[in-house]
């Protein structure tokens, strides 16, 4: 069975049997862990980072699950929004509200509706294929009257305190969307430009040739220009250039007019206050305005030390004229477009006219300088366009009233990783600013406050029963809480006017942010589900939901309960590529998740993504990686369970009939080392170190593999039952159980899979393995650790002299470091000597009798110390007696006599020692000991070889002819004399290794031509 084939039948088989309902009833009455799933829109499709974050999220859900929590899994879908409302432009040919207005908004928001979930199967089956379980049945849509309804009670219990206010407020506008953005999406576009920028000639009033000069580095703004401002307490000079005066702060005045200019007076910034001036472009006539005005803002770091105010593009410009009571203009249309006073640039996008406004200036002789200069100005994340500081009517809510409950609720977080809390996260709410939470926009949460039209009065109703409570009219009974249903509905105000909604939808993340509330329809029915469910023990999100998701929980839940939403949030760093750059679709290096999950497996995705780095910090992904985490974890996994029930199947072993306690050291070794690698795991998932306890299995299933069950084959393969069969048996029976139930979480498939084969039920409706404290030997994992190390040694040693593990050799030499090692070692001789083909393990206590020491003088470190005599010396090292190595070697330091007569001393760094295995040894030099392979071949064991490569011939012949592992057969065989001489020596041998009943040397027809150690034989198996 392949890996589709079997995330498919496990699949079929957790819905057929309800498996993941089961495992959340089975813990009803339990203790409840808390998980919110962060809504994801479905008008786009899943990528690469959805897969890590659903990982993740399914992973902490399963492991929690089987330690016994009822995790609840709701899953939700954000709906509204302005991507929705583009997708529906783009698919009726239209833009802009204009257009919309003249489509319908009625059927404009039908068409949303439609398009909200236009990937919903998409997203359901890429849900399902990985294995994410969680209720889709079921979700929460912000779109649902319930759920709005909640979000409505949210809203006007902030309104009610004074927090939800009309403000005009200089915002980061999209003049393509027509929207203004949050301060979290705009910090998504900003990208390096070159602008320009202007210093202009603002005439002084009633005098001919003084100017102040303006500086500005959106000469778009100038046609606005109501105000210039100074600093009241910066020193200002008049200076002469030319025929001209200007007005520039003293400190700037090299830089502003170069070399050539005399300073005719100087005075201070507050007595430039009150001049009048004369703007540059006399397009609009102020009331109130073209007169200087003080400002703090106004500093002397760049420019000429005065600014040019536009109140509409400008917050600190807003700011200053509003409290001047100065005129409020605006030149520039819902677009970005100039109006129709700006006759010559009328209908032109503000942005692209800088340099028509600099011809203006030149052409009228205002222009002093232009520059232009590299920045990084924000764009518009959605569609690309540079964004304007915009002046909107706007609702805000008052966040930063509840800045430090915030703050102070973010202290109670814990935060994965750590320095979120206070870093990137603590940052952004130290400089937070009030949410601008009203969108001009359709498809959303209609903003629920209704305002007079005569007297301004407000009233914002929570829910739809007070909708028809507060109503002139009669509401319908199946009223939509979606524009324009709602913008029908009108409100008597007490002064006799009428009340109509404002116009505006919210800000989606202040959707997404009520979910813990507006999921369950709080407070309106579910009353005791919610306060089991709030707040919850987890989210989980990508990192950049610091400014989004993360962001608008604590604000909402802060502003509406004074409490923090969750006690920990797991926040996961971007997928990247191989070379360490942002995955996205344009640059063509985008994975795609459930192509990947068709090529290797669920398991084998899931199994990368937690496995491979730590899932707080960016990743490097390729499909390599998950190519190597189905061979080598998947896979071998498999391949054991194969192993186990081959062989199960063969004797009909069960563990109610069988179990049996004769067991080996082997099967206490690998149940002791089960036991501490469930230890570890416990102890990583409990600290959500999800990544070192994929390493422990890792490690633990090589072991497992390559190991226990490698060296315990010959117990499975003895015939009849017998103890130690049944013990084996037994042992990997157990030891199956508890390892697919710690992988359960990582790979549900495979792990389920065997589980159910080996316990008749699902993995994960069972409890997660408990640490067996008895079963933990630690001076026997200890000593199996040297074991290991010596085999993996003297392995790599074959390997360098190239000599095959089927040629036995005469003699392994080990030269412990302590005498501990050796104790455990020596218990381990046999299983050493079979598993490199050694006749002899012996333990030497020195190398002395194995080891040539040669020198070398070392030029680059001797070479510049000795000078002239570094010819001889290098002469006299190489040529160094027994006796004067050892002295080295024991000193440390060595005088020497030269040719010349000289002395010279020579340090360790002067001389390279380099051992050497002597008489065919070969050296290995391990952290705990030394080893010495004899390489001598006899023409003993060259036989023995032959006879060894014979035997695995026959074998995979037999495979090739696909006979029953158990099958005895005889073996014809048609060789040399030699060949047939040496075969018949090593008859016992051959017994050992086969499943045999003979051995007869006949040629036969059709027999299989091989060749053996460079022997031709011809092979047949009847
Ligand atoms: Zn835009
Ligand atoms: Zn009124």
């Amino acid at each position: 069975m392949d890996h589709a084939q079997r995330e498919r039948s496990m699949r079929a088989h957790w819905k057929d049997n309800k498996t993941f309902q089961r495992s959340i009833e089975n813990r009803e009455g339990q203790q409840t862990y808390v998980f919110y799933e962060g809504p994801p829109t479905a008008n786009g499709m899943p990528h690469a980072g959805h897969a890590l974050g659903r990982t993740i999220k399914d992973f902490v859900a399963r492991y929690k699950t089987m330690s016994g929590y009822q995790v609840l899994r709701k899953a939700g879908w954000d709906t509204h929004g302005l991507p929705v409302e583009l997708e529906v432009e783009k698919q009726l040919n239209i833009r802009g509200k204009d257009d919309i207005e003249k489509f319908g908004v009625e059927k404009f928001i039908e068409k949303c509706k439609e398009s909200v979930f236009v990937y919903e199967n998409e997203w359901k089956e890429f849900t399902d294929k990985l294995g994410y379980w969680v209720d889709m049945e079921n979700p929460y849509k912000t779109l649902n009257n319930p759920y709005i309804e909640s979000v409505w009670n949210i809203l006007a219990t902030i309104h009610d305190e004074d927090l939800l206010y009309k403000g005009h407020r200089v915002v980061p506008y999209c003049p393509n969307c027509e929207t203004s953005l949050s301060s979290h999406e705009v910090a998504q576009g900003y990208k390096d430009v070159t602008d320009l920028s202007v210093t202009a000639k603002f005439r002084v009033s009633d005098k001919e040739n003084e100017f102040i000069l303006g500086w500005t580095t959106t000469p778009w703004t100038l046609p606005g220009n109501v105000a210039l401002a100074v600093n009241p307490e910066m020193t200002y000079v008049k200076a002469k250039q030319g025929e001209e005066i200007y007005v520039v702060a003293k400190s700037l005045v090299n830089s502003v007019l170069g070399e050539a200019y005399e300073v005719v007076e100087e005075l201070a910034g507050e007595d430039l206050i009150g001049i009048n001036y004369e703007a540059p472009f006399d397009f609009i006539s102020l009331d109130n305005g073209h007169y200087v005005i003080g400002a703090d803002f106004v500093t002397d770091t760049s420019g000429t030390g005065i600014v040019h105010l536009n109140p509409a593009h400008g917050e600190d410009d807003y700011n200053a004229i509003q409290a001047k009571g100065m005129d409020f203009v605006n030149v520039v249309d819902s677009k970005g477009r100039y109006k129709d006073e700006i006759a010559p640039l009328v209908g032109q996008f503000v942005k692209d006219s800088d340099v028509d406004i600099i011809k203006m200036l030149a052409k009228d002789g205002t222009l002093y300088e232009k520059q232009k200069y590299e920045h990084s100005y924000p764009h518009c994340w959605r569609c690309d366009t540079p964004l304007l500081y915009y002046a909107m009517e706007g609702w805000f809510i008052k966040t930063t009233a509840v800045k430090e409950k915030m703050q102070e609720n973010n202290q109670s977080v814990e935060w994965f990783p750590n320095h979120m809390r206070d870093g990137r996260f603590g940052n952004f709410l130290d400089n937070m600013v009030d949410w601008n939470i009203g969108r001009n926009r359709y498809w959303g949460t209609p903003l629920n406050v209704w305002v007079c039209d005569d007297c301004g009065k407000q009233k914002s109703p929570h829910s739809i029963q007070e909708l028809r409570t507060f109503a002139d009219s009669d509401v319908p009974e199946d009223i939509e809480l979606h524009k324009p249903y709602v913008d029908k509905i009108t409100f008597d105000c007490e002064c006799g006017g009428k009340m109509h909604r404002t116009k505006e939808v919210i800000d989606v993340w202040f959707d997404s942010g009520s979910m813990p509330f507006a999921q369950y329809h709080h407070p309106f029915e579910n009353d005791e589900l919610f306060n089991k469910q709030f707040p919850a023990d987890v989210v989980i999100e990508g990192v950049d939901q610091t400014r989004g998701w993360f962001y608008s929980l604590l604000a909402v839940s802060t502003l509406f309960t004074g409490k923090t939403p969750y006690k920990r949030v797991l926040s996961l760093g971007h997928i990247l590529d191989e070379h360490g750059q942002k995955m996205s679709k344009s640059k063509g290096n985008a994975l795609n998740p459930v192509e990947l999950i068709e090529e290797f497996g669920a398991d084998a995705l899931r199994w990368a993504l937690l496995a491979d780095s730590s899932p707080w910090n960016n990743k490097r992904f390729s499909k390599k990686t998950v190519s190597q985490a189905k061979s080598k974890v998947i896979d071998t996994i498999l391949n054991v369970f194969s192993f186990y029930s081959m062989y199960a199947d063969i004797d009909k072993f069960t563990v109610e009939e069988h179990a049996s306690d004769a067991k080996t050291t082997m099967d206490h070794w690998i149940l002791s080392r089960l036991n501490s690698v469930i230890k570890e795991v416990t102890t990583s998932l409990d600290q959500y170190d999800i990544t070192k306890g994929a390493r422990s299995i890792a490690l633990f299933v090589d072991e497992l593999s390559n190991w226990y069950v490698r060296r315990s084959r010959q117990r499975f393969w003895s015939s009849g039952m017998n103890d130690d069969k049944k013990a084996a048996f037994t042992t990997l029976h157990e030891v199956l159980t508890k390892l697919t139930q710690l992988m359960a979480p990582y790979t549900p498939f495979v792990a389920d899979d065997i589980y159910t084969n080996l316990q008749g039920d699902s993995v994960h409706v069972s409890d997660f393995p408990k640490v067996d404290e008895d079963a933990i030997d630690e001076k026997l994992e200890a000593d199996m650790q040297g074991v290991l190390e010596v085999i993996e040694g003297a392995r790599s040693l074959r390997n360098e002299v190239n000599i095959k593990t089927k040629q036995p050799l005469a003699e392994l030499v080990v030269v412990p470091n302590d005498a501990q090692l050796q104790s455990g070692l020596q218990a381990y001789t046999s299983i050493i000597e079979e598993e490199i083909n050694v006749k002899q393990v012996s333990f030497k206590k020195d190398t002395a009798d194995f080891l040539d020491t040669e020198m070398k003088l070392n030029f680059p470190v001797a070479g510049p110390k000795l000078g002239k005599q570094v010819g001889q010396a290098k002469g006299k090292v190489e040529n160094f007696t027994e006796q004067e190595k050892e002295a080295f070697l024991v000193d440390g330091t060595i005088t020497v006599e030269l040719q010349d007569g000289s002395k010279a001393t020579l340090e360790k760094e002067d001389i390279i020692v380099e051992k050497k295995g002597q008489k065919g040894y070969q050296l290995f030099e391990g952290n705990r000991f030394v080893l010495l392979l004899d390489t001598n071949l006899t023409e003993k064991l060259k036989e023995e070889g032959f006879v060894r490569e014979f035997i695995r011939a026959v074998q995979t012949y037999r495979k090739e002819l696909d006979l029953p592992v158990e099958q005895r057969v005889d073996v014809y065989v048609n060789s040399n004399e030699n060949a047939e001489r040496i075969l018949s020596e090593f008859d016992s041998l051959i017994h050992e290794g086969l499943i045999v009943n003979s051995i007869q040397f006949l040629e036969k027809e059709n027999m299989k031509q091989v060749t053996v150690n460079d022997t031709e034989m011809g092979l047949s198996i009847v």
